[in-house]
């Protein structure tokens, strides 16, 4: 089979008027479908249940997304017991047949993708900009994964034994529990679904409560390409009675989790124990919180490196496992940063996403605007505030960009993921201590250093432990192919999704040996 060489998508210009109509008319779309109802999908059949549950959307709470089935533990087992049902016909699908639908998937997505967009914006509180992104990334891991799967169906490089015709094949796994975070829903939760599906596994899908609905359109569509229904069973539900009936499940075999640092672990100790007439050990696949920072040393482009820390730490409002939560600042430099910083900062615009204009919306729900108030409040007392610390106008969930310099290294706020728009700042000596200090937390996901020395960066590049390590450039915004995403310590297990590596994880390797002659 030949494949086109692997391009990301391009993201979309918003300056062209063409552009901003399309996207207009695709809010529009969107705005006036909301409040549907979706049926959860178990072994090909809907399913509804005997509650529900709503969401709203963040940035104005009047605004009814949609209404979900409220799943059981029990319904779980019997998504779980129906994706095991499903596995060996799917298992032995012709990888060309598995792929083409992953193909054809990326083709209408990109088709859609403003649609799509257009509920991320809605769901939870993306920028125009920021949706499209998502969107691009969904569609990159989409044609990257299926790509990926039909060179993995190819002979593999064994050393020639005399005598004998060796073969090392891969295989799928069985059945997988999907659970992705909502920061990116579309983004994330396509990768995690597609790499376990084109590999031959069946899955149970269970979307974050903050986002079901853009992960069922995403479901909707991988059935209209071609999926057969009960290979992809969507479930939704509480993670901590749904999800965690379906990790304990003993038929289930892999988990695909990205999400926070104490479900990741609970995760992993409930994964690790075996359930009776389990045969097999649970392979887990765990990509947790971050607590990134950039390092600016006295030798660089200050301003390059205040655009990066503004667009690192602010973007979509700082809910990324990859954002800038702390400015790592040389003292020769730390009082024109600030000087510098403060203005970009204070001219970010907030508001309802769906105007274009606004590049900061909401934070995605109530526990989460009072989480950042929280941490905003114990940041007061650790450090000083430059600017934001409260709420912004609005009905919904507007948390104002924040700044807190004169932060101890091992301060609160320096230490624990917020994961809202607040960055703190903290000055350091020289270059060797800002490098201790960006090592200093539990985490170890993403890092940047702005420096012009060479030195400097050889250093950083051995020393700066994290999985993406950036040299004059944000720490976030990670490409499919590119870059090869994951962390280190307390950001999981480091799988590099988006890297040539990631689908060895949702298959095992079978050899055969046929002696001959
Ligand atoms: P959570 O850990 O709260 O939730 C993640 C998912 O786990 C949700 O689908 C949730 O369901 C589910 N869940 C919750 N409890 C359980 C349980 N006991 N058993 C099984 N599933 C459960 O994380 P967030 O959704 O708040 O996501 C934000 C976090 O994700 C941040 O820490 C961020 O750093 C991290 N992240 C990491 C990335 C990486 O690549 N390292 C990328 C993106 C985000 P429900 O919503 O129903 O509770």
């Amino acid at each position: 089979m030949q494949l086109p060489a692997f391009r990301n998508e391009p993201l979309t210009d918003f300056s062209k008027p063409e552009q901003q109509q399309a996207f207009a008319k695709a809010l529009a779309t969107i705005e006036q479908g909301l409040g549907r109802t979706w049926p959860s999908w178990i072994g090909g059949e809907e399913v509804v249940a005997k509650e529900t549950f709503d969401n709203h959307d963040p940035g104005e709470v009047s605004r009814r997304i949609g209404r979900y089935q409220k799943l059981t533990a029990d319904d779980g087992k019997r998504a779980v017991e129906a994706a095991h049902a499903a596995f060996p016909a799917w298992a032995e699908r012709p990888m060309a047949q598995r792929t083409e639908i992953f193909f054809a998937t990326a083709r209408k997505l990109r088709e859609r993708k403003h649609l799509f967009s257009a509920m991320l914006v809605f769901e939870v509180g993306k920028s125009w900009a920021e949706a499209d992104a998502d969107t691009a990334e969904a569609i990159d891991f989409l044609d990257y994964y299926a790509g990926l799967a039909v060179r993995l169906a190819q002979p593999q490089p064994v050393t020639p034994v005399p005598g004998e015709r060796n073969q090392m094949l891969y295989i799928p796994l069985g059945v997988g529990v999907v659970i992705p975070p909502w920061n990116f829903p579309l983004a994330i939760c396509v990768g995690m679904t597609a790499a376990a599906l084109v590999t031959g596994n069946t899955v149970v899908l269970k979307p974050a409560s903050q986002s079901p609905a853009i992960a069922g359109m995403f479901v909707e569509l991988l059935y209209e390409c071609g999926l057969p229904r009960p290979v992809l069973n969507f479930v939704t539900g509480p993670g901590s009675v749904l999800g965690a009936a379906l990790v304990q499940h003993k038929l289930t075999r892999f988990i695909s989790f990205t999400g926070s640092r104490d479900t990741g672990l609970w995760i992993f100790e409930q994964a690790s124990k075996t359930q009776p007439g389990q045969i097999w050990l649970k392979r887990l696949v765990a990509e947790m919180g971050g607590k990134d920072s950039i390092l600016i040393d006295q030798e660089c482009n200050l301003d390059a490196a205040v655009d990066a820390v503004v667009a690192s730490a602010f973007g979509y409002q700082g809910q990324k496992c990859s954002a800038c939560s702390r400015a790592i600042v040389h003292q020769q430099v730390y009082d024109e940063f600030l000087k510098r910083l403060l203005p970009k900062v204070q001219a970010l615009k907030q508001g309802h996403p769906k105007d274009r204009g606004n590049a900061i919306g909401p934070v995605v729900d109530a526990s989460s605007k009072n989480k950042t108030l929280e941490y905003i409040d114990i940041g007061r007392k650790e450090g000083r505030l430059l600017t934001g610390g409260g709420v912004a106008p609005g009905n919904g969930y507007y948390v104002q960009p924040t700044v807190i310099a004169d932060v101890p290294p091992k301060a609160r706020i320096s230490q624990e993921e917020i994961f809202g728009p607040v960055l703190a700042v903290i000055k350091v000596q020289d270059f060797a201590q800002g490098l201790e200090v960006a090592n200093n937390t539990e985490y170890g996901l993403t890092g940047s250093v702005y420096t012009t020395n060479d030195q400097h960066k050889e250093l950083a590049k051995q020393r700066f432990h994290v999985g993406n390590f950036y040299i004059n450039r944000k720490c976030t915004g990670a490409l499919v192919g590119g870059h090869p995403f994951g962390g280190f310590n307390m950001s999981g297990t480091d799988s590099k999704a988006g890297g040539p590596d990631y689908l060895l994880q949702f298959v095992q390797a079978k050899t055969v040996s046929e002696k001959v002659g």
